[in-house]
């Protein structure tokens, strides 16, 4: 199994450790011809406009949309959920739109831009440990969108068939519940 993992900008490194602790192959991907061997796809945190702008001058954003959550799972964490939104704000920015939710980019305002917190999720027993950067809030999601974890009633970890969305970095931290589903939901459709 190869996990691809967008390589432009934001926090890919970490991603890659956690998927290879849990057994995985991953590989970096930069340009439309790295996706033709992944069986998933991974975008990581960062700025979202930058990476938006990579995609396009790339290639890679068209091929996302196509394979998305058919041949390719997805999945993205912060600035990689706003990617894989159906619509953005604060400001608008074009999106992949593979995600029927609405996302409201640096929503926590600056007094509590970054934090690190639990929450329970629907995947697990324990609750997981959360790192929020500059987050942004999912302000509506779609009938076909599953929610896995709140935090103050929104939604900060979702699914809509095979690609999963959190608005927080599980990267960024020890635990692998995340990442684990993640792989699990790639295998088994596989
Ligand atoms: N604030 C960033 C954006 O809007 C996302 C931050 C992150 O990925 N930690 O793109």
């Amino acid at each position: 199994m190869k996990i691809g993992i967008l390589a432009v900008q934001g926090d890919f490194e970490a991603h890659r450790k956690t998927i290879e602790r849990l057994g995985a192959e991953t590989a970096f991907v930069k340009t439309a011809p790295d996706l033709e061997t992944l069986d998933a796809l991974v975008l990581p945190g960062g700025e979202s406009t930058t990476q938006l702008q990579f995609l396009n001058d790339e290639g890679l954003f068209a091929p996302i949309v196509e394979r998305g959550g058919k041949t390719l799972p997805i999945f993205g964490t912060c600035a990689g959920a706003i990617l894989l939104a159906r619509e953005v704000k604060n400001p608008p920015q074009a999106s992949l739109g593979l995600v029927d939710m609405t996302m409201v980019r640096n929503a926590y305002g600056p007094q509590i831009e970054s934090c690190v917190t639990q929450a329970v999720t629907t995947l697990s027993d324990r609750p997981v440990e959360m790192v929020f950067i500059r987050a942004p809030v999912i302000e509506r999601v779609g009938p076909a969108v599953e929610v896995l974890a709140r935090r103050d009633d929104k939604p900060i970890l979702v699914r809509q068939g095979r690609i999963l969305a959190a608005t927080f970095h599980p990267e960024l931290t020890g635990d692998v519940t995340i990442h684990s589903f993640f792989l699990k939901l790639v295998r088994d459709v596989r």
